[in-house]
């Protein structure tokens, strides 16, 4: 939020590299700035332009034409010998919303293949505003009641159609929560808002918060009050250089005491920040709505132990940021490796105590941080730094600089519709369920349910197995032709049950202690191939197979793929994956006619 940023922009190569696992994208080298730096600098130089090549040479498949420029995003050499390269649009000069690639080639370079986010032409009838920047700035001021920056001209290419408008970042908007920023995208002829979307993602939807409201629920939920062993601190010692590595113990809200990487700076001082992590750090927001990181309050401590357990001291909450953040951090270098949320090799920061009574949590891609809030008090009487509540807006981060999966639409209150955003939402349940198997915490025993440590009424938010069950946001369990128009919370249900489905299968079991009992459509019954392989087919098939407009449709046929490169086309993984998502009703003969 707050500082200026807009999605389509972005341009950070990550390179990955061959490597071994299940997952295929271990060893990436740090993303290297700008895609001629990384060009210059990497072995993915001929691969990207081989891959720029391919895009233009078949344009009949790729979309892409005269007066496009490409930029690269992320290369990936997979150990099978695909190669992938997703890029970036711009259209003279201008970047093109929605109008993001992934083009694939074979071991030799050869094109083998396009996955397109916009499906037709992205050129639009005229490049000639009739709106002035000025008034499309104030146009965006006024609708999302904050302050604009500059209007720059872009091409709007989602929806199915393109269009001249002007793109406008709009700071401490009074229609956001938290205070934060917007981008409004203007028609540039007519003047028509054609989008408003918080800039980052809110843990808990405006209608999950308003449900509550309605019913009254408070929320307290349990934390941990475990005591601190002792002689867990590290030693004072001679002859010691500082700063220097050392690790330290938390007593944390949610997870028990904890073991912390963490930094001694002298004899008696310790700084909550790991640097075998990138230097990911956690702060304290001091109650303010603060504008990025730097500003953040260090969290020091003379012993080496950090918080109480308990809300009393500050550093609790932190404890519970910084082991989330850092578990997630390491569930994906060591499953996918993957190198900090970007691939980047840059730590993910966190703000604990952000704002006023915020009863929520957020990842902001612009800060590349966290930000957590303490509760409201009276609904939320803690803060919202639960290990899957990390996990799930980190993953955020992951889509944002993969797939960067877009909602349809955004009502005026921030709801977000349509299925590429509910993807995204499942992606970030899917891969934060995943987190909590990783770290493996007994506190915070691993499942496949998400927010059970929130204190609902209903015992958990959303769930994998039988989404259905949630009342709150009303998840869905099955693909229909009206789940494009679907809230994303809500739609999410669709492809989180198809990933429960192939990992675990269907009907009746207990796994861990939690008794689940998955059912399907049409009472299509599927055998499980397992967590490991089913969170690496769809983890290849969000960084390989997705664009920003990918839809649950899209999704089979992107997990179809991974499947392929990975296990072959007649494998079991392979007909699993068809099987369990012809168990939500997501199936080829269903598909609808193309909506982009
Ligand atoms: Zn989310």
């Amino acid at each position: 939020m707050h500082r200026p940023h807009i999605r389509t922009v972005a341009v950070a190569v990550a390179v990955a590299t061959a490597a071994t696992g299940l997952a295929g994208t271990a060893l990436a080298l740090p993303g290297a700035g700008p895609d001629s730096a990384a060009a210059a600098t990497s072995a993915a130089a001929p691969v990207v332009q081989a891959a720029r090549a391919a895009a233009f040479a078949h344009a009949s498949q790729t979309g892409v034409g005269q007066g496009d420029d490409l930029r690269a995003q992320d290369v990936m050499l997979d150990p099978e010998g695909a190669r992938h390269v997703r890029f970036i649009r711009t259209h003279q000069g201008m970047p093109v919303l929605g109008g993001d690639l992934v083009v694939h080639l074979d071991h030799g370079l050869a094109y083998t293949g396009v996955t397109r986010a916009a499906g037709h032409d992205v050129e639009p009838a005229t490049t000639k505003a009739k709106l002035t920047p000025e008034q499309a700035a104030a146009k965006a001021a006024s609708v999302a009641k904050g302050d604009a920056g500059t209007a720059h001209l872009v091409v709007d290419a989602r929806g199915g159609a393109s269009a001249l408008a002007y793109q406008v970042q709009v700071t401490g908007s009074a229609t956001t929560e938290s205070g934060g920023s917007r981008t409004v995208v203007v028609d540039a002829l007519t003047g028509k808002v054609r989008s408003n979307t918080p800039d980052s993602d809110e843990f808990l939807s405006p209608k999950l918060i308003e449900a509550l409201r309605e019913r009254g629920e408070t929320l307290d939920p349990a934390t941990d009050n475990a005591p601190l062993p002792s002689g867990l601190t590290a030693a004072g010692s001679t002859a010691v250089t500082y700063p220097r590595t050392v690790t330290g113990s938390g007593s944390s809200l949610f997870v028990g005491t904890v073991s912390l990487t963490t930094t001694q700076t002298a004899r008696t001082s310790f700084l909550l920040k790991d640097a075998t992590r990138y230097g990911t750090e956690t702060r304290d927001a001091k109650n303010k709505l603060l504008e990025n990181f730097s500003k953040g309050t260090k969290i020091t401590s003379t012993t080496n132990k950090w918080g109480n357990g308990s809300v009393s001291s500050r550093t609790s909450a932190a404890v519970d940021a910084q082991y989330g953040i850092t578990k997630t951090l390491d569930f994906y270098k060591k499953t996918f490796g993957r190198k900090g949320i970007a691939n980047n090799s840059k730590g993910a920061q966190a703000m604990v105590h952000f704002g006023n009574k915020i009863a929520n949590a957020f990842w902001d891609p612009t800060c590349n941080c966290m930000l957590y809030g303490d509760g409201d008090g009276t609904m939320f009487k803690k803060p919202l730094v639960a290990l899957d509540v990390t996990g799930h807006e980190l993953t955020h981060g992951v889509v944002e600089a993969t797939a960067k999966l877009e909602p349809t639409y955004v009502d005026a209150n921030g709801n977000q519709f349509g299925e590429p955003g509910s993807l995204n939402e499942s992606l970030a349940d899917i891969f934060g369920s995943n987190v909590e198997f990783y770290a493996n915490n007994p506190k915070n025993p691993p499942n496949y349910l998400i927010g059970e440590k929130l204190g609902l009424a209903q015992k958990f938010l959303r769930r994998l197995d039988h989404p259905s069950l949630d009342k709150l946001e009303g998840t869905i369990d099955y693909w229909s032709a009206s789940t494009y128009y679907t809230e994303v919370h809500a739609g999410s249900g669709v492809s989180s049950h198809a990933y429960y489905l192939l990992a675990e299968g269907s009907g009746k079991k207990t796994i861990g202690g939690v008794a689940y009992n998955s059912p399907t459509y049409g009472g299509l019954s599927v055998k499980g191939i397992g967590r490991a392989k089913a969170t690496a087919i769809f983890y290849r098939a969000l960084t390989r197979y997705m664009v920003s407009t990918t839809d649950f449709h899209d999704a089979r046929v992107a997990t179809l793929k991974a499947a392929k490169d990975l296990y072959g086309a007649s494998s079991t993984e392979y007909k699993t994956v068809d099987r369990a998502w012809a168990a939500v009703n997501v199936t080829a003969a269903n598909t609808p006619a193309d909506r982009h």
